[in-house]
């Protein structure tokens, strides 16, 4: 393989039209961007080049059959202006894993960090300091046959940009539980990042902000009782001081590295932890019994977002307010997860 990364920077950065102290989420790019594309039989053309449209073929296969995936990760600057990423080695991997899935190639380990050290190295004036503030990287990658039938392609784009995002202020959200549609199931693909799976969930949100709700909790798809996760985030529940998060076991939930780093910090200060088949019959229960002391989300975008209210059976279960919870707010590296765990050693210079 050849990882000779070129790069063609621009001759004027957009950095000045930036306002950092108000970053809107996910609508203003930094000046480059990696791409490499998949012929024959291997990755070609590696290269970061200045951040722009691609031109597509009106046949190209991820347009029409939904081969896409993607990945979504943070890059943090520390008080010394290192530039860090929050375990880039973790979304290489699951990359893979869901490239596999999905009849894609995988992209090696050692090209998916060496794309993103490069080109985080030319847009390091990109992520932000401000307190809190981070650069969102969207790796992803989709099928780009010219052809109409459908085949596993043989022709892939790979692409990794970046955004600059503010500081995350959780507004807890109220969230539906799912009675009528379904976001994964045992055999299907929603234990990896597939595009498709986000579009099938869009109705289903759309309905749900209609009735005065934020997203819907999703259950399995066989019973409709036991609880999967929310959106684009893992979901845990504190009941009598104990959290309780799915387990990863039925592979149709997402394996969250923010859910992997809140169940290791959980388990560090020994705070009693199950992952295991959650009924949504039994967090009513302990609802009813006020015994539900604690519910949030966790993920990338929103690191930990509290949850205020669950929909269910036409009964709103109200949770403690936000200032009365002990978990989720435990402590400082919880409440800024993303921020204050032990990030990747890989400082790109700066
Ligand atoms: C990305 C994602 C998550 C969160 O994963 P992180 O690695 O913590 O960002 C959870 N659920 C779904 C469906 C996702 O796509």
């Amino acid at each position: 393989m050849n990882t000779t990364i070129s790069i063609q920077q621009v001759s004027d950065s957009k950095i000045s039209q930036i306002d950092f102290n108000n970053i809107p989420f996910g609508r203003h790019f930094s000046d480059h961007m990696f791409v490499a594309d998949y012929y024959d039989g291997k990755w070609n053309d590696m290269r970061v080049v200045p951040f722009g449209k691609i031109p597509l073929h009106p046949s190209t296969t991820a347009l029409h059959y939904g081969q896409a995936i993607f990945e979504g990760l943070k890059a943090f600057k520390t008080d010394q202006g290192v530039v860090q990423v929050f375990r880039p080695e973790k979304n290489a991997r699951r990359l893979n894993i869901t490239a596999e899935r999905m009849a894609m190639p995988e992209i090696p380990e050692e090209l998916f960090l060496e794309a993103l050290q490069k080109l985080l190295h030319v847009d390091r004036q990109w992520v932000p300091t401000t307190n809190g503030a981070s650069l969102y990287i969207r790796p992803y990658m989709f099928a780009n046959d010219e052809y109409v039938g459908i085949k596993p392609a043989d022709n892939f784009k790979f692409v990794i940009f970046s955004s600059p995002v503010g500081p995350y202020y959780p507004k807890p959200v109220k969230v539906l539980v799912a009675d009528k549609y379904v976001r994964a199931f045992r055999g299907g693909v929603g234990n990896v990042k597939a595009a498709g799976n986000y579009a099938a969930t869009l109705k289903a949100v759309k309905e749900a902000n209609a009735k005065g709700f934020d997203q819907i909790l999703w259950m399995d798809g066989v019973e409709f009782k036991y609880v999967h996760e929310i959106g684009t985030m893992n979901v845990f529940f504190v009941i009598d001081g104990k959290v309780i998060t799915p387990t990863l076991d039925e592979e149709a939930i997402l394996h969250g590295i923010t859910r992997e780093s809140v169940l290791h910090i959980l388990r560090e200060k020994n705070i009693p932890v199950e992952e295991r088949r959650v009924s949504i019959e039994e967090i009513h229960q302990a609802y009813l019994e006020e015994r539900l002391e604690d519910a949030f989300g966790t993920g990338t975008a929103a690191t930990i977002s509290h949850i205020s209210d669950i929909g269910y059976l036409g009964d709103n279960m109200e949770l403690p307010v936000v200032e009365n919870r002990t978990i989720s707010r435990s402590s400082k590296e919880f409440q800024g997860v993303s921020q204050e765990l032990p990030r990747s050693s890989q400082g790109v210079p700066k």
